[in-house]
């Protein structure tokens, strides 16, 4: 048995971690009881293990099965990471239309929590672009799916949490690369309000879109920041950097935290400064622009054993400035230092279980403390009342009647449409017990 850990550390279980490294081999364990696919490991919640039960991780199936160059369409087995896909892509001129935070998240991962990157305003989540896979269930055998082909168990397998089977192979369609350098704008912003507006009007001339806000502020500096503006560029004076290799995502927490209530709201107001005082616009390396935790990894470490708790919630645009106000007063009540502060615009539509749709996304992060246990609860209390959603895979707490309140349909629909397709409930994981579907 493996100590296994969410991502944010607030999460531990013990469980069995197997590493297949042939087709035959991987089959006979997925008819394991209690078995889920894994990816990376890196959700923030217990996403791809269950207590007691068997992960199979997906790593070691990491191969370019085929490319379709007129079509610009890659086929890649689900151990390939985004950073491996990124770099797949630019050799083509090409560009993964949808990426996160980290290179190391693979392609599996990407698919079973349908990520979104920093444009999902413009090019939505990452099942937007899989136009097809290959999936292995031992009640079913092997099933290909797309929007045409088993359409239903396709929309259900696009972030549904690894419990429709395990992904053998996808399509993912790739954009043409704009060019091989990022461009960055920044822009002062007052507080959570004026920004959600920024970022509406900014979002024209945006390839990236996202913002960085102070919330320890308790004067009218609440929500000051920077939003920073991103489009592709060329950029003949330097050569692209990529690939970095990153190192260290997983690695173990310091034993002592240097995040904390005296620590976090100086060096956010030395980051507010810094960033004002940066100059308007500047070209960065495509591959960190991409990747901006690439290198500062050690910010999780900082945390220390008991680890970090995000909340990252999209709320309606209509209801974004009430909200705003309520949050604000949520943190002045629990003075809970916040870390880290972002907004990002979404577009689209709700679909089951998914972090998707219209709306503002907040996303924040604290220390793991009763204080921000509370909070969080009250946060809950705030997206439900508003008509919001939280980001299941960023959160380790959610439990099943706030999942159930904040989703509403969408939460039974996904629920009876899974247990409809494998009654016997086969793959499981903590995840899937917590939110009781
Ligand atoms: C530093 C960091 C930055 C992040 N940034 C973002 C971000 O910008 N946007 C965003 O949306 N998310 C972000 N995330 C969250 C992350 O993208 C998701 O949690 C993602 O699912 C993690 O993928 P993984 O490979 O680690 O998979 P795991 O965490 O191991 O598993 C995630 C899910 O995928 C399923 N799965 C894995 N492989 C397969 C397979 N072959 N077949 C079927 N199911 C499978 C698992 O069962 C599980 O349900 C970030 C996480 C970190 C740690």
């Amino acid at each position: 048995m493996a100590h296994i850990y969410s991502f944010d550390r607030t999460e531990h279980i013990e469980g069995e971690v197997l590493r297949p490294d042939r087709y035959r081999q991987l089959f006979s364990l997925l008819t394991k009881p209690d078995v889920i696919s894994r990816g990376a490991g890196l959700s923030y919640c217990i996403a791809s293990a269950s207590a007691a039960g068997s992960a199979v991780l997906a790593t070691e199936f990491n191969r370019f099965l085929a490319f379709d160059p007129e079509r610009s369409v890659v086929r890649v087995e689900p151990g390939v990471t985004l950073g491996e896909l990124f770099e797949f892509a630019s050799t083509h001129n090409l560009v993964p239309p949808v990426l996160a935070g980290h290179p190391r998240i693979t392609v599996g991962g990407a698919i079973a929590m349908n990520i979104h990157g920093k444009n999902q305003f413009r090019l939505g989540n990452f099942g937007n672009h899989v136009h097809r896979l290959t999936l292995y269930h031992p009640a079913h055998g092997e099933l290909e799916c797309s929007p045409n082909d088993n359409a239903e168990l396709f929309r259900l397998t696009i972030g549904g949490f690894g419990l429709t089977g395990h992904v053998i192979s996808a399509d993912i369609a790739l954009t043409p690369l704009a060019g091989t350098a990022m461009a960055i704008e920044r822009h002062r912003t007052g507080n959570l309000i004026d920004a959600a507006q920024q970022l509406q009007d900014l979002s024209r001339r945006a390839d990236y879109l996202y913002s960085w806000h102070d919330l320890n502020r308790s004067d009218d500096r609440f929500g000051c920041g920077t939003i920073y503006l991103e489009r592709h560029t060329e950029n003949a004076s330097s050569q692209p950097h990529w690939p970095i290799r990153s190192v260290g995502i997983a690695a173990k927490p310091l034993s002592w935290p240097l995040f904390n209530r005296s620590s976090i709201p100086p060096l956010c107001r030395i980051y507010n400064l810094k960033e004002n005082l940066a100059p308007r616009s500047e070209t960065a390396d495509l591959y960190r622009a991409l990747f901006p935790i690439v290198g500062k990894e050690m910010y999780f470490r900082l945390f220390g054993p008991s680890g970090l708790r995000e909340y990252q919630a999209l709320f309606p645009l209509e209801r974004w400035n009430q909200a705003a106000e309520q949050i604000k007063l949520a943190i002045h009540r629990s003075a809970t230092p916040i870390s880290l502060a972002s907004l990002k615009l979404f577009s689209g539509e709700r679909k089951f279980l998914n972090f998707s749709g219209k709306g503002i996304c907040l996303a924040l992060d604290t220390p793991n403390t009763k204080h921000s246990a509370k909070l969080f609860s009250r946060l809950d209390d705030i997206v439900i009342g508003n008509g919001g959603i939280a980001y299941i895979a960023k959160d380790s707490r959610l439990s099943a009647s706030a999942t159930r309140s904040m989703y509403e349909d969408n939460y039974a629909q996904f629920r009876s449409a899974l247990r409809a397709y494998d009654p016997g409930l086969h793959f499981q994981s903590a995840l899937r017990r917590r939110l009781d579907v």
